[in-house]
């Protein structure tokens, strides 16, 4: 074996990303993306009917009141980062 396939292998094998579990994808995951679900077609579209959201990011599910905490937290947390952003090009700006 050559000193190239060696280091061939030792690249390739540290190349490759432990895959994640899908409770590790949503344990990262800010659950920005939550859409609400529907039991009944004719209910979709009203937020007080929803039967449970979903992150259309990692799939977690929610139930309406977890879900509709989360999106308030993530709405303060999102505007407390715009608020932060504008900030920091006010700085860079000046
Ligand atoms: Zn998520």
């Amino acid at each position: 074996m050559g000193i190239f396939d060696r280091l061939f292998g030792r690249k390739s094998s540290s190349v490759i990303a432990p895959v994640k579990t899908r409770e590790e994808i949503q344990a990262g995951c800010a659950h920005a993306a939550l859409m609400g679900r529907w039991n009944s077609a004719e209910d979709m579209g009203k937020d007080d009917k929803v039967s449970e959201f979903v992150c259309d990011a990692c799939q977690a599910s929610f139930t309406p009141e977890a879900g509709r905490q989360l999106r308030a937290t993530t709405a303060a947390r999102m505007h407390v980062e715009d608020v932060e952003r504008a900030r920091q090009r006010a700085e860079k700006a000046d």
